[in-house]
């Protein structure tokens, strides 16, 4: 079963975004590397991503907007405090593997003003030759991949809504369950998620990959919620309020409503104990 290169980089592009992205090669194919934006903005009216070859065993990737990008950056000014909060989380992420520069701007708080913001990642490579088609990928998956999910949050791209969450009213006095679902669904929460917290079950430590091979990719993304946030509610840290747990874990801990067990509750009741 052999997939082309470029539809495995889109798919990734398209799973941690949440949005369709247009990938195209630089001069020389794939090796030479790649250029991506948002295929609804096309190349010149939103930010686009290009990674190149840098020094012997680097990739760069530089990340600016296009020369009309005038619209979207209205948008992206307007974006709410979560939603900025998530992206420098996603951006954060990445220079914990790699040097990342916000142009003019500190990693902790940059925003985006104008059609000047830029950020600039370089990757080193130490296991494999970057001039190969692995190290392009993985440098598209360490790099690009959450550096163009932070600009799908600012620009929001929507997130697909399950109908009957309507039907779940919100909670008195604590955060809705929409909201909840919100944040479970978003494909860039999960993005985050999962590169801090890796991909196996905070509650029984399985990592669905490893048991269903390539259709394991079914790991879901669960909001915590304890207790002591009702009494003290503190602003929504998606580092800290997110942990992956596979299907039946997760299914497991919303079994109690409104409130779900939180993942200690049901190691308990599941006889887990901490190693
Ligand atoms: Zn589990
Ligand atoms: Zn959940």
């Amino acid at each position: 079963m052999l997939i082309s290169r470029r539809e495995l980089i889109a798919r990734e592009l398209a799973e941690g975004t949440g949005a369709t992205i247009a990938v195209g090669f630089l001069d020389g194919g794939l090796r030479r590397g790649l250029r991506i934006w948002f295929d609804d903005l096309d190349d010149k009216h939103g930010p686009v991503a290009e990674l190149r070859p840098y020094g012997l065993k680097s990739h760069q990737v530089q990340l600016a907007f296009g020369p009309f990008s005038a619209r979207v950056l209205a948008t992206i000014r307007a974006a709410e405090a979560e939603d900025i909060q998530l992206a420098r989380s996603l951006v954060r992420s990445v220079a914990r593997i790699a040097e990342v520069a916000v142009t003019g701007q500190h990693l902790t708080d940059w925003t985006v003003a104008d059609a000047r913001f830029g950020i600039s990642a370089t990757f080193r490579h130490h296991t494999i030759n970057p001039d190969t088609d692995e190290a392009v990928i993985m440098t598209c998956r360490e790099v690009l991949v959450p550096l163009m999910a932070a600009m799908a949050e600012l620009i929001g791209y929507d997130v697909v809504e399950d109908a009957t969450e309507a039907d779940h009213p919100a909670v008195e006095g604590a955060l809705s369950r929409a909201t909840v679902n919100r944040r479970e669904r978003n494909p860039r929460n999960r993005l985050l998620c999962l590169r801090i917290h890796g991909l196996k079950c905070r509650i029984c430590g399985t990592d669905p990959k490893v048991v269903y091979g390539s259709a394991g990719g079914i790991i879901e993304v669960h909001h915590l919620e304890p207790v002591a946030m009702l009494h003290e509610p503190r602003p929504y840290d998606p580092e800290v309020d997110l942990v992956p747990l596979c299907p039946n874990c997760h299914r497991a801990v919303h079994t109690r409503r409104p409130w779900p067990y939180s993942p200690e509750e049901l190691m308990l009741m599941m006889g887990i104990h901490h190693g």
